[in-house]
């Protein structure tokens, strides 16, 4: 059976009236999937009882399980691994800030790109997860949690930009105001740097006007030959040709840029990569944030997170350059906090470390 909430209101109208029910009936149908959390087709109190049972032989209310949760004592992130209907794995995460709460997602089961600290591309990709399925990782954490969800980062496994059109029907349906509203600009695609996605991205439009999403880029090295050490799709797309779409981006939609830097002890984290980091921020011209994220210390890897006092040393050369750096606060570090940890442990293998 299909996965309702994996319809856009435009593809469910066209599934309703084909049905020969009411137009209308699609829009409260959306609304109670996407703003009002109903969990079955009983919840939609407002449609006909015969009605509810024709949804019922035809579609299923969301197709993700919590498989398990893992809640941090120190700071309320909540950790989860999700089962998808094919007996597939991912990951979410849910972030509790002061004023508001992010989700972290995951766009793919599984990762091909091979990033060699992250523990999600270990065994490959599995799939692409659907619209309605990265939906769910949210509507799941809400009904866990108790709480709304107001911004949404898509930087758990995989890479959103090689699952582009579910990405695409992803924002669509995440931010129709018949269902959740959500603003374009409290959805952030990170990418490990697919140029072509990138470039196709800042030429995305909505009624007419460029996409507002937020762009994050996982750079994680200034220079070719080091970043092809940590991320094999640096060999495809080099550090130029990337910054050249990322102005690009920038250009169309005038959002800022976010760097993703994984400090690495020895690897990454010398003053001369500050200074190279610098350069190539410089270079694009881009208004931008650089994260910086010491690497998440796990036993089975070889790489180590530098002391503090290095991390803020790289910050504070970052900025006497002029690129405006941050240490990313430590979330749920008294749980498995790197990205694909739960996931590994769960289909029984060790992991490395990630971000
Ligand atoms: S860091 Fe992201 S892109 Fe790289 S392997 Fe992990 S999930 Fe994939």
């Amino acid at each position: 059976m299909k996965d309702i909430c994996n319809l856009t209101k435009t593809e469910l109208k066209k599934e309703i009236e084909e049905s020969g029910e009411k137009p209308f009936r699609a829009k409260q149908i959306f609304s109670w999937l996407h703003a009002r959390g109903a969990e079955s087709f009983d919840d939609m109190t407002d449609l006909p009882k015969a009605f509810r049972q024709t949804l019922k032989d035809g579609y299923l209310p969301g197709s993700l399980e919590i498989e398990a949760v893992k809640r941090s004592r120190l700071d309320g992130t909540v950790k989860y691994l999700f089962a998808l209907s094919d007996g597939g794995l991912i990951e979410g995460v849910f972030m509790a800030y002061r004023d508001w709460n992010t989700a972290c997602i995951s766009s793919q089961a599984g990762c091909a790109m091979g990033c060699r600290f992250c523990a999600s591309t270990v065994n490959g990709l599995d799939r692409d997860l659907t619209a309605g399925e990265m939906a769910e990782e949210i509507y799941l954490m809400e009904r866990d949690t108790g709480k709304h969800i107001s911004n949404v980062v898509i930087m758990g496994s995989g890479e959103p930009l090689l699952n582009y059109e579910e990405l695409m029907r992803f924002i669509d349906i995440m931010t129709d105001p018949d269902g959740r509203g959500m603003s374009q600009r409290s959805i952030t695609v990170s990418t490990c740097g697919i140029v072509p996605g990138i470039i196709r991205l800042s030429k995305e439009k909505k009624n007419g006007a460029h996409l507002q999403v937020n762009l994050a880029v996982s750079l994680h090295a200034a220079t070719d030959e080091k970043r092809k050490k940590l991320m094999p799709v640096a060999e495809k797309y080099g550090i130029a040709e990337l910054m050249k779409a990322v102005g690009e981006y920038y250009r169309s939609t005038h959002r800022k840029i976010t760097f993703e830097y994984a400090l690495i002890e020895g690897v990454n984290d010398s003053d001369e990569d500050a200074r190279e980091l610098a350069e190539r921020i410089k270079e694009a011209g881009v208004p931008h944030l650089v994260n910086l994220i010491p690497v998440n210390p796990v036993t089975e890897s070889a790489f180590r997170r530098p002391a503090r006092q290095k991390c803020d040393n790289f910050k504070n050369k970052l900025e006497n350059f002029g690129i405006n750096g941050s240490i990313r606060r430590e979330l749920g570090s008294d749980i498995d906090g790197a990205c694909g940890q739960l996931r590994m442990r769960s289909l029984g293998r060790g992991s490395k470390a990630g971000t």
